[in-house]
């Protein structure tokens, strides 16, 4: 394979493929499917699965799965062989439409949330033909939703594929009012962009916290951080250039459009960006990418860190996730466009992403709220835990012009009128400077900033086209209604500016007056997951999901379970992890290194009474006292550990896991870190932050 068109998509299962080698009516009824959401009937199932098996096959595959994303936040499969044994006692490769269609995994062992007995065991995973079959480490990957025998989801994608359902029919009332009448469908697109750090594969393996938490849970800092500014966008070191390129590679082949690779803030850290997709296929080619990036990482005796924190200190990892409306004539629905007809639509969906932000900001919160991701929000090197919508100057004066019915400073210094004037090109510079703003427009687009790097994006895009669909129906019913169209939509725009602008704001989201100008503003700070998830379950989002079908109550009530158990088990390991490691190999070390300046001073004093032994005394003494202090943090988190075990109730628990647990971890590492800067290199347990931030050369 030589050249990049060769090898892109080589591994999928796409259109093209399917032109090829599908009989005509076959790929006319998938192309149905796939453009209209239309039922597949088994026959064509079986005619379908036949194909993927021919192809899989010549490709060098043996196995099938149903590739699923279950409540982990990892993807699932189980492999099953393609043979069958035939009557002469030999095999034959077998592959069936019912195969293709439904699987019946054990769904015991995934999380659940109570929605699932033990004894009901059984779920199943059902053919998701709008994604792509494709071929990984020999094994034909089938892209399914998983649900429980009684037809709740137990994974991301099925209310993610509702989600975008709903959008669609909300947005087409709205569209055809603007008289769009070849447009047939409305899908959102998202291009994420992953941030990661790539260490060496055997310094990793000395890290007891890396290998177990993906996180460094001690560690005191090096002499050089990322203060120099140095590494962002800075060479990329061969080793690195190697690694980027194969990941590209790779990735290329299962059709996903890796397209920009640098190096980030921190040093060690990188960033990935694709070309966008539809929302359901960025979303299972954003989970792909996260396990090749991994997995390409070994070969290159790398170990690649997806965590939102691996280091104190320095920036953490995020994911940008770029948003938009399409229809399939190919018109993006958050572009402004040229004539005022088009800039009207352009504000009708601006004023519902604004309606939605500002009213679901807590789902949105939600959405991207996790242990890892609680260090990064409001910390100053991401953006603050409060949600609120960056637009740009430009734009702000436009909607503060129509708001106040202003003369807007344009060049015939004309009021604003929806469907008579054009908004100005905005130059897209305006529109995209703005760095520390969690939601921010990007000219033809919303770059939603909070999300940690380790998570699926699916979560904030259900959170977003559930919202923005259900602003659109409230905005339908109205238009829909009117005597007069263009009256009733400008007073729509009007109001709804009003109403919301308190959710726009374009200033630095770092000053501390954001905080106090926030609050004025009644927005929400919800600082940590455990302040966060409460309000998933409140009766506005749960009518929110519920009104629209993409969750049922006990779906959301599972969820918030999962969330919640999945904060208070992570902040365990955590724990349990640091009293290992303190114990076992920090202690032991440090009190060595004690007895042997102590026993220095003594040898050397013994040879001559009034010998300087200042350094081996005063280090002693400092060692001692904080060998101490950290034996006495570690009885506390211990303690701690101990109480949190009595705890039954999930809520209360991730309380104490914030309020009692993670204190205790923070003074029981402040310890141990002052220890690391006097102890000497040669008894410290484990590499230094220098060497994991700088050990890729
Ligand atoms: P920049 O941030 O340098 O301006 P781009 O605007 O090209 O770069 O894109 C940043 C990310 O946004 C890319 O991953 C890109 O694919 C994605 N993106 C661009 N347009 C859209 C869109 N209409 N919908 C979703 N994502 C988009
Ligand atoms: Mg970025």
């Amino acid at each position: 394979m030589n050249t990049v068109s060769e090898m892109f998509g080589c591994m999928v299962f796409d259109d093209k493929v399917m032109r090829e080698r599908l009989p005509k009516e076959t790929y006319k009824a998938m192309q149905k499917t796939i453009q209209d959401g239309r039922k597949l009937d088994i026959s064509v199932a079986t005619v379908v699965a036949n194909a993927m098996k021919d192809w899989a096959i010549e490709k060098g595959a043996t196995h099938f799965t149903h590739w699923f994303q279950p409540l982990t936040g990892v993807t699932a499969e189980k492999h099953d062989g393609f043979i069958c044994p035939s009557n002469d006692g030999k095999i034959i490769m077998e592959f069936s439409g019912k195969e293709l269609v439904k699987g019946e995994p054990d769904a015991s062992s995934f999380p659940s949330g109570g929605l699932r007995s033990t004894f009901e065991a059984r779920g199943y995973t059902a053919w998701d033909p709008t994604a792509y079959a494709f071929i990984k480490d020999d094994t034909l990957c089938i892209p399914t939703a998983f649900c429980s025998y009684g037809g709740e989801a137990l994974d991301k994608k099925t209310p993610l594929l509702r989600s975008m359902e709903v959008i669609n029919k909300q947005a087409m009332r709205v569209l055809k009012l603007f008289g769009n009448e070849n447009v047939t469908s409305v899908k959102t697109t998202v291009g994420p962009e992953q941030e990661y750090f790539l260490i060496p594969r055997e310094l990793f393996d000395l890290r007891k916290d890396l290998i177990y938490t993906g996180r460094t849970l001690f560690g005191a800092k090096p002499p050089k951080g990322q203060e120099l500014d140095d590494h962002y966008f800075g060479q990329i070191k061969p080793r690195v250039k190697a690694y980027m390129k194969e990941l590209d590679e790779e990735l290329w082949k299962l059709g996903i459009l890796a397209k920009t690779e640098h190096n980030e803030v921190a040093p060690s850290q990188h960033e990935l960006a694709p070309i966008f997709a539809t929302t359901n296929i960025a979303t299972d080619h954003n989970q792909l990418t996260m396990e090749i990036m991994q997995k390409v990482a070994k070969k290159h005796d790398l170990v690649c860190l997806l965590h939102e924190k691996p280091f104190a200190g320095v920036n953490g990892s995020g994911k940008h996730n770029n948003w938009s409306i399409s229809t399939n004539t190919g018109i993006n629905l958050l572009e402004p466009g040229e004539t005022p007809y088009e800039n009207a639509q352009f504000l009708l969906f601006l004023c519902a992403v604004i309606k939605a932000v500002d009213e679901y900001q807590d789902m949105l919160r939600i959405s991207v709220a996790s242990a890892g991701n609680d260090h990064r929000l409001g910390a100053n090197e991401a953006p603050p835990a409060i949600v609120s919508m960056f637009i740009g100057d430009e734009l702000a004066e436009i909607l503060d012009a129509i708001e106040s019915e202003k003369e807007y400073d344009n060049k015939e210094k004309s009021l604003m009128k929806i469907g008579v004037h054009t908004l100005p090109r905005f130059s897209k510079d305006s529109t995209d400077r703005n760095r520390t703003s969690p939601f921010a427009f990007t000219s033809n687009k919303f770059e939603f900033r909070m999300l940690g790097s380790a998570s699926s994006v699916a979560g904030p895009n259900i959170v977003l086209n559930t919202a923005v669909a259900e602003e659109l129906e409230k905005f339908a019913d109205i238009l829909e209604n009117a005597e007069d169209f263009e009256t009733a939509l400008n007073d729509l725009i009007k109001k709804t500016i009003k109403e919301h602008k308190r959710i726009i704001f374009n200033g630095n989201g770092y000053d501390d007056s954001w905080l106090e100008e926030a609050e004025r503003r009644g927005l929400l700070n919800l600082k940590t997951t455990p302040d966060a998830l409460p309000y998933f379950i409140s009766q506005k989002n749960i009518d929110l999901f519920t009104k629209h079908k993409v969750f049922s109550e006990a779906e959301i009530r599972s969820r918030y379970e999962i969330s919640l158990e999945s904060y208070c088990k992570i902040i365990n390991i955590e724990a349990l992890t640091m009293v290992d490691m303190v114990k076992k190999d920090i202690l032991p070390a440090v009190s060595s290194y004690g007895r042997e300046l102590a026993d220095i001073a003594l040898t050397k004093k013994s040879l001559l009474a009034d010998m300087d032994c200042s350094y081996e005394e005063e280090t002693a003494a400092k060692e001692c006292a904080l060998t101490g202090e950290l034996y006495k943090n570690l009885k506390i988190l211990e303690d701690a550990v101990a109480k949190s075990e009595k705890i039954s109730d999930m809520s209360e628990l991730s309380f104490f896991c914030k309020d009692e647990i993670i204190p205790a971890m923070n003074a029981l590492r402040s310890a141990a870190d002052e220890l690391e800067s006097i102890t000497s290199a040669e008894f410290w347990p484990y590499p230094s932050y220098g060497d994991l931030l700088f050990g890729v050369r």
